[in-house]
């Protein structure tokens, strides 16, 4: 992430270290959250604990602004570039 700011702010793309941010934030929230909607159980469910938003929002970080499908695609494209022989 700091790799993606620091190019930005330079004015150099930075299409692959922004992906490899996204995609490993929005994947560990995805897990994190799921856990922990676990072990609140059925209260998982309720409007009274936050879990309940988190778990109606974390998916969609999986999809919106660039599935992780799409960014792995970013980034493998992007080092396939950066790295050929
Ligand atoms: C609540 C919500 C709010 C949104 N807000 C906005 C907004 O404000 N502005 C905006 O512009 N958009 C918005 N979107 C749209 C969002 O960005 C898209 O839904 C998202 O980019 C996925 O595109 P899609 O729905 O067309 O899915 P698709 O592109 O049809 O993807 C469906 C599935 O196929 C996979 N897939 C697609 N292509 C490939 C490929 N080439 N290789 C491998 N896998 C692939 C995807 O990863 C996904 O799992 C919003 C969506 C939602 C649900």
């Amino acid at each position: 992430m700091v790799n993606a700011a620091r190019l930005k702010d330079a004015g150099q793309r930075n299409d692959v270290e922004a992906g490899m941010a996204k995609l490993l934030a929005s994947e560990y929230c995805a897990e994190v959250v799921q856990e922990a909607f676990r072990i609140h159980g059925g209260y998982g469910y309720s409007k009274e604990y936050e879990i309940e938003r988190l778990m109606r929002e974390a998916p969609f970080l999986l999809i919106g602004e660039g599935t992780s499908e799409i960014q792995k695609t970013i980034i493998s494209r992007g080092l396939l570039t950066q790295y050929k022989l």
